[in-house]
């Protein structure tokens, strides 16, 4: 098992003003962080990231989405991360995603869901080095 797990906050959540007070959530529920950046995604990037639902209807939605305006992405370490962080952020949809997780709290639809957390310890390891170099993790 990892202790690293992976996240983005999405354009929705920065736009809004969130980030802080998602980050301050995921400090306090014990993950320390071991990589971020603020940066923005480029269609073709976005696209890249979630290629895994290319044949999906919902994709050209997602990557317009997810290029539309700023991201945080992140590395995450604590023990059990991959799966401590997807109980902490609540299930894709906000309207099923249980009290005071983050999407709860601060996601509007189950499009523009406010974060991103990897499903697999081997897509934590895909996607973290999908934005950052080894010398930016540390
Ligand atoms: P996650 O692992 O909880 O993020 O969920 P998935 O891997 O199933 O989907 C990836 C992302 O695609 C979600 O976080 C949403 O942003 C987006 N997504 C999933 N289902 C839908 C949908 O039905 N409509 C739209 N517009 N976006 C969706």
């Amino acid at each position: 098992m990892s202790n690293r797990t992976f996240t983005m906050i999405k354009p929705d959540a920065t736009s809004k003003g969130y980030t802080g007070a998602i980050l301050d959530q995921i400090i306090k529920a014990g993950f320390s962080v071991k990589a971020m950046k603020w940066t923005k995604l480029t269609k073709e990037q976005a696209g890249l990231f979630y290629d895994v639902h290319r044949e999906r209807g919902f994709f050209g939605e997602l990557v317009e989405f997810m290029s539309s305006g700023s991201i945080v992405a992140a590395i995450l370490e604590k023990e059990n991360a991959v799966e401590d962080f997807r109980t902490l952020i609540g299930a894709t949809n906000p309207a099923n995603a249980a009290e005071g997780t983050i999407r709860k709290n601060f996601a509007a639809s189950i499009g523009e869901n406010a974060v991103h957390g990897s499903d697999s310890d081997e897509n934590a390891k895909i996607e973290g080095d999908f934005f950052f170099s080894k010398l930016e993790i540390f």
